[in-house]
């Protein structure tokens, strides 16, 4: 057995990976040891899923679907207090309550003033950097995985496959300084749908492959509403603008006109 990213042998690593980061609500979507050696699932929690967990975009995400990290805490949060009192928020989500800590001093301004009012931060838009495009270049591959993970020729094809060295090579060493990454919302984050049984279900994530007509493989990520789109073969967003033109917008997680499972080589 070799890792899909080094390509090393992996049969003695002891850990399973997670796809989505456990901090973002993942339990479901894991890959058996070794799929990934315990040195690249090291090597990702720190220097790849973490720096992307610590986006003032992620943390605020985090912070309002109570998202706990591995070891049970909620990302605090800066906020304001008007007119300029700075404040953290700290999420406590077992008793339902949120404490706001602002210095002694500002404490004492507060009392005396008639009115005030707690604003929330503005976290921003993700940003389309190395953080990002990393993170979805490592889920990308082992998203493929996952799909192939019950036949042992499917996952010797992901680490032999050369088109997949580029895609590879920047989730695990970052080669590529701008490698672009399409990102919109598509729903909100509480976002919900209706499972078998008809009761509503929040959408925490989903993802899918896209072949299009141009034979340009992406890999279409949504996290909490977000989706996130990479294309596989290199750093090009172009082909994916286009397959949105010529669709209307719709995203490839919610047409049957994409490749999918089908497309995968077994
Ligand atoms: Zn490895």
């Amino acid at each position: 057995m070799r890792c899909i990213f080094c390509k090393n042998p992996s049969s003695s690593s002891k850990s399973v990976e997670h796809v989505i980061p456990e901090s973002l609500g993942n339990k479901r979507h894991v890959l058996p040891r070794g799929i990934v050696c315990d040195g690249c699932n090291n090597y990702f929690s720190r220097k790849v899923e973490k720096p992307f967990l610590d986006l003032p975009a992620v943390r605020q995400l985090r912070f309002q679907q109570d998202l706990e990290s591995k070891r049970g805490n909620i990302p605090s949060i800066s906020g304001l207090i008007t007119p300029d009192i700075p404040a953290l928020l700290t999420r406590y989500p077992k008793y339902d309550f949120t404490s706001v800590q602002v210095s002694e001093p500002n404490l004492a301004k507060i009392l005396q003033a008639k009115e005030g009012t707690m604003l929330f931060p503005l976290a921003g838009d993700l940003p389309d950097t190395p953080v990002v495009s990393r993170f979805l270049a490592k889920i990308a591959l082992e998203a493929m995985a996952l799909r192939l993970v019950e036949f042992p020729e499917g996952v010797a094809y992901l680490c032999d496959e050369a088109q997949l060295d580029v895609l590879r090579d920047h989730a695990r060493k970052g080669y590529v300084s701008s490698w672009p990454v399409h990102i919109r919302t598509i729903y909100h984050q509480d976002g919900k749908t209706f499972g078998p049984d008809g009761n509503a279900e929040q959408i925490v994530h989903e993802f899918d492959f896209l072949v299009t007509d141009q034979s340009e493989w992406f890999f279409v990520l949504a996290i909490f509403g977000v989706e996130f789109t990479i294309n596989l073969g290199g750093p090009e967003i172009s082909g994916y603008r286009r397959w949105l033109e010529q669709t209307g917008g719709i995203s490839p997680l919610y047409t049957d006109r994409h490749g999918g499972l089908a497309a995968i080589p077994k």
